[in-house]
């Protein structure tokens, strides 16, 4: 979101009333920024090759059922990892061709679910494949959806170890360059003319481009390696996951996924020929860019000499931020009550939030005009893994996410993409119906009596 867009946005929600003493917090998605990304990552890959490419997103990076509805609407698929987010894909009117099963923890059940209803599903490890086997054996899936494998390259971490996939001991996938591996991957497609498709998500934040061409460089020497002792096209579709960085200090795209594809096409040409159909599951760099999250300075106090805003976002939608800000800066802008971008000098100041611990901070030591008590904070390129991945600390509630376009006119059109978490929902979903449970069976006749 550039700066205009970003300023206007924010006037006018604050002019439309949608921060309030009830809601201090909110949160925003630019409808047209979705769009002009998903446009960006579809023209970037069909520069690059001629063949079929399913983009599932990934759904984690911003579980909304209206967000996965707009990215559906675009042309692209879903990738999921939990019954909870296939609910969601389905919820969205995703069709089972469309998406996309990994995860490293798939029971029977949800195995069976996914053949079931013909979505694609990336098994992780021995054990799952067996299941599948046991699965397929059965009857379930017939035909018998797109299945493929998850392999580790193993090409080495990026700058965040929590988020490195592709680390030599990493949980995920079969990890290709252990001894013996590699034979027995080869092997285990021989066994199984039904599975066409291999799989990798070696990206990350903090990740280099060049790294993550380097793991794609080793699946597409993988499939051609199976393909050959096949005598046959059986690997026919890649899927290369995702994990684009995204630049959390400017409002410039970098990388670009352009960039990406381009690199691909000079180092993994065969990727790219055309006898290959791909999968991304893109998921950051989609979404990060285009949200923002408002909240509104309650007080403005100092300590030991150090300004500090109290606002009311905090570790409930900047968990990574909060607990890991080394790894995780988020810019910080500064506007005043009636949402104009606040003017002054750059003074350093902590930017707190609401949760009890010390630590919840959104900034610490940040230059901006000194914030005062009715001022609003906005917390840039929160599209992905923020407010939609909500933290319930101290039972603050989630916050309402609301889409914004501009109309002709020039005026802001909000829409509701989620409603804000209810005090009565919070008790509810905090066992409200089971006050009695721990109380024994004396102790809840006392309390009858
Ligand atoms: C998290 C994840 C993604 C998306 O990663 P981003 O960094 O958000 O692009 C894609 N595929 C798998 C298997 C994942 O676990």
């Amino acid at each position: 979101m550039t700066v205009d867009r970003r300023d206007v946005a924010v006037r006018a929600a604050v002019e439309q009333g949608l921060l309030t003493e009830q809601q201090p917090v909110a949160a925003f998605l630019d409808v047209a920024g979705i769009r002009s990304s998903v446009a960006a990552l579809r023209a970037a890959f069909a520069a690059v090759t001629d063949a079929p490419v399913l983009h599932a997103f990934a759904v984690k990076a911003a579980p909304l059922v209206p967000v996965l509805a707009l990215l559906h609407a675009e042309g692209m698929g879903a990738e999921v990892a939990s019954p909870g987010e296939l609910a969601l894909a389905r919820a969205a009117g995703l069709p089972p061709d469309r998406i996309v099963l990994d995860s490293p923890a798939k029971t029977v059940a949800e195995l069976r679910e996914a053949l079931d209803l013909g979505i694609a599903v990336n098994a992780d490890n021995w054990q799952e494949l067996g299941r599948v086997d046991t699965l397929v054996a059965d009857g379930a899936g017939q035909p018998v959806p797109p299945l493929g494998l998850r392999v580790n390259p193993q090409v080495g971490g990026g700058s965040i170890g929590a988020l490195s996939t592709a680390t030599s001991t990493s949980k995920f996938g079969v990890a290709l360059n252990d001894a013996g591996a590699r034979e027995r991957v080869v092997e285990a497609y021989l066994e199984r003319p039904w599975m066409t498709r291999l799989h990798a998500h070696s990206g990350s934040q903090g990740m280099a481009l060049a790294r993550m061409a380097q793991g794609i460089h080793a699946l597409y020497e993988l499939a051609e390696e199976i393909n050959a002792a096949a005598g046959r096209q059986q690997i026919d579709t890649i899927d290369i996951g995702g994990g684009l960085p995204v630049n959390f200090s400017s409002d410039e795209h970098t990388p670009a996924f352009a960039d990406y594809a381009g690199l691909l096409k000079e180092r993994v040409p065969g990727l790219l020929d055309g006898r290959y159909g791909l999968v991304t599951e893109f998921g950051r760099s989609l979404l990060a860019k285009h949200g923002t999250v408002l909240a509104r300075v309650e007080y403005a106090k100092s300590a030991g000499s150090r300004p500090i805003a109290v606002t009311h976002a905090g570790v409930q939608v900047a968990t990574r931020t909060v607990y890991d800000p080394v790894s995780w800066p988020l810019r910080i802008a500064a506007y005043d009550a009636k949402g104009l971008p606040k003017a002054g000098p750059g003074v350093e100041q902590d930017v707190a939030g609401p949760a009890c611990f010390a630590g919840d901070l959104l900034a610490e030591r940040r230059r901006l005009p000194l914030l005062e008590a009715g001022d609003v904070i906005a917390a840039l390129d929160t599209g992905a893994y923020y407010f939609s991945s909500h933290y319930g600390y101290n039972s603050l509630p989630r916050p309402a996410v609301h889409g914004f376009t501009s109309g002709q006119d020039g005026g802001v059109r909000f829409t509701t993409v989620r409603e804000a978490q209810s005090v009565r929902e919070i008790v509810a979903e905090s066992g409200g119906a089971q006050r009695d449970a721990l109380l024994g069976e004396e102790r809840s006749n006392a309390l009858a009596d």
